[in-house]
């Protein structure tokens, strides 16, 4: 069974209870922020963060403290859920914290009597905010992105392989518009003959250290 495939979740209860309690034990959904998160929380404090465009959907970037408005969850988030059936939001926490009792989450916005119709509940299916394999991205992320992305003073690619688009496109656009680019990464990249500085040092001292020395600088 796989935990993010839309249509066997949509499809089938096992494979729903199997996504749920996956991502509940996940290191995903219990990793805490570290101090390359906590450094980008310093970049918006300072005002120099305008953009903070993830491919991971741990909602680390939320815990640690940056904005919600800033943050791009281009991948989804594992932080909120929804209704498949009716749209309603939920807080993922409220949900892992019922798993046990209830196994294959439903939606339990209530809709009151009308007339002859008796109240009744959505029970629709409820999934996280992840984008599951044969789902679209987000509405608007990449969009969102690629505008900020062109008008920005830099851009700082972060433990990024850049293999995966269309995140990875992010970098010629900016590139092309003019926007000197950062790599940050161990390993080599295909857009790294296009970046204006390369840095290969492990993320946790690289990252603090580019922080502090930006906002020192400006
Ligand atoms: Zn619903």
């Amino acid at each position: 069974m796989s935990v993010y495939d839309i249509d066997q979740f949509m499809g089938n209860k096992e494979a729903r209870e199997y996504s749920w309690r996956w991502q509940k034990e996940s290191p995903v959904w219990n990793a805490h922020p570290g101090v390359a998160h906590k450094a980008l929380v310093d970049l918006e404090n300072a005002g120099l963060l305008t953009l903070l465009a993830t491919q991971n959907f741990d909602a680390l970037h939320e815990k640690a403290g940056n904005s919600p408005d800033l943050i791009v969850n281009l991948h989804g988030t594992i932080g909120t859920s929804h209704c498949m059936r009716c749209g309603k939001q939920y807080e993922t926490s409220d949900i892992m914290a019922r798993l046990d009792e209830e196994p294959d989450p439903r939606c339990h916005r209530t809709y009151p009597a009308n007339g002859e119709i008796a109240p009744r509940e959505c029970g629709g299916i409820l999934k996280t905010d992840v984008v599951y394999f044969g789902e679209a991205l987000p509405d608007g992320a990449m969009e969102k992105s690629m505008h900020l992305a062109t008008q920005a003073d830099e851009f700082w690619v972060i433990g990024s392989t850049l293999e995966v688009f269309p995140a990875a496109s992010l970098v010629p656009v900016a590139a092309q518009a003019g926007v000197p680019i950062t790599i940050m990464n161990m390993g080599h990249t295909q857009y790294d003959s296009i970046a204006t500085r390369l840095i290969s040092d492990p993320i946790q001292d690289a990252l603090p250290k580019l922080v502090r020395e930006t906002i020192a600088g400006k």
